[in-house]
């Protein structure tokens, strides 16, 4: 499969008429990937979802709402993202689902206004819909007992997890639903993201039996959403994720289910890292290469100073994550050695070659020239959107890449970006 980050797109064309660093999204990595989603999950009584948190960009969401896909959203601002992409509320068809464990901001008074479906992860958020005037359908969200994901952090199941309602607890959360006349039209469970997909599909057939058993009392129920956490293989040599066998899991889970429900249950889930970590890279330029050298302190390093640094990617400053790191142009072919690759930001912890055990883990990687650009991979999912404006740094631009057509979907960010929400209005004492 040909890379179309390093087959066809000038780098340093965007590069100059965007400056560094800058987010390029792929429309043709991100249609293939869509296309593997819908593969196993056509849309009818099997129906992916897309976790928007993962990328909310408009652009990117417009694309993702043509293909069939649906929405799960995670704060009423995310809702009204999803409705200015052109999804809309409503519980006929429910195309966005609002899950959360705390209504922050406006998110009931949008639930209200857009008519989305919520699915609350604590029973207070049903007295919470109730007080607000609400009186329609609601998911639950359960935490079943068990988890899985790439990192600890990442786990959104078992004991340990904040998340859904706990399962023991399922029953009081039915009955607050039932007192409140609230039908419960779908029970949820998102356990973690990016296990190994053999763990994935394990967990999955694990889950549709503790749903299978809980169908019974849930006379209303349509759908079952069984989260997203679909892995990408971040590391160039893994062997890509086969979905047929989670397709299998999905159809086998839609007959047996809908046969003891004696009505037609819908299956969902809702991948956000599997659809978008790939469509995106960052493109960043060396400013420099420095060293340090060996004393009673440890060991020296080769440091390639960047112009990215964890304002644009936190994964590896936040969970040691792996992106892989290729050089653009002549440097890419230079001889290699130990590197650690580090941002502009007031903090040794902003480096790109980290893992979880370890503080610097140094790649071995072409010796790059000052002013090279290069380039972090995967870079699609949970990047832009855990941006901050951390040492003022506006948040770097997104442009959109389709076929030879090139888009600015997310503009450069600048101070009166920064500062917009400085004031000093007088509050009473
Ligand atoms: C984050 C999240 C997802 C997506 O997880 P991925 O690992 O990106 O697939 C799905 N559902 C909910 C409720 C989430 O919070």
């Amino acid at each position: 499969m040909p890379d179309p980050f390093s087959e066809s797109i000038d780098l340093e064309s965007i590069a100059t008429q965007v400056g560094t660093p800058f987010f390029l999204f792929s429309a043709e990595v991100l249609r293939r990937r869509i296309a593997a989603v819908k593969k196993v999950m056509p849309g009818g009584d099997v129906q992916a979802r897309y976790a928007m948190k993962a990328c909310s960009t408009r652009r990117l969401l417009e694309e993702v709402r043509e293909a069939g896909l649906w929405i799960d959203a995670v704060s009423g601002n995310e809702v009204l993202r999803a409705c200015r992409a052109g999804f809309v509320g409503g519980h006929q068809p429910p195309a966005i689902l609002y899950t959360a464990d705390v209504f922050r901001d406006n998110a009931i008074e949008v639930i209200l206004s857009t008519g989305v479906l919520p699915n609350i992860g604590s029973e207070a958020m049903i007295e919470q819909l109730v007080e607000a005037g609400y009186d329609g359908p609601i998911g639950i969200r359960v935490n079943p007992g068990f988890g899985h994901g790439h990192v600890r952090e990442c786990d959104t199941g078992g004991p340990s997890s904040k998340h859904g309602v706990w399962h023991e607890s399922l029953e009081v959360a039915r009955r607050a639903a039932d007192a409140a006349a609230m039908p419960v039209t779908l029970l949820h469970t998102h356990i973690g993201s990016g296990p190994q997909i053999e763990e994935f599909n394990q967990n999955m057939a694990r889950l549709v039996d503790f749903f299978g058993a809980l169908i019974p009392d849930y006379p209303d129920l349509e759908a079952i959403n069984l989260g997203g956490g679909i892995p990408h293989p971040y590391q160039p040599d893994a062997p890509p994720v086969d979905l047929a066998p989670l397709g299998k899991v999905i159809a086998d889970a839609q007959s047996q289910l809908s046969e003891r429900a004696g009505r037609a249950i819908r299956i969902e889930i809702e991948p956000g890292r599997y659809i978008v970590a790939p469509s995106a890279v960052l493109v960043t330029r060396v400013h420099d290469i420095k060293s340090t050298s060996e004393n009673d302190r440890g060991p020296g390093h080769k440091f390639v100073m960047v112009d990215a640094g964890f304002t644009d990617l936190v994964r590896p400053a936040m969970y040691g994550s792996y992106h892989h790191i290729t050089l653009h142009g002549a440097s890419a072919s230079a001889p290699t050695e130990p590197l650690v690759v580090a941002g502009p930001l007031c903090e040794s912890g902003d480096v790109f070659t980290r893992d979880a055990r370890d503080f610097l883990e140094p790649r071995q990687l072409p010796t790059p020239q000052r002013g090279d650009l290069l380039v972090l991979h995967d870079a699609g999912a949970y990047t832009a959107q855990m941006s901050s404006y951390y040492n003022s740094l506006g948040r770097a631009p997104q442009v959109w890449a389709d076929g030879d057509r090139l888009h600015l979907v997310t503009r450069r960010e600048g101070l009166e970006d920064i500062v917009a929400n400085e004031c000093f209005e007088q509050l009473q004492a």
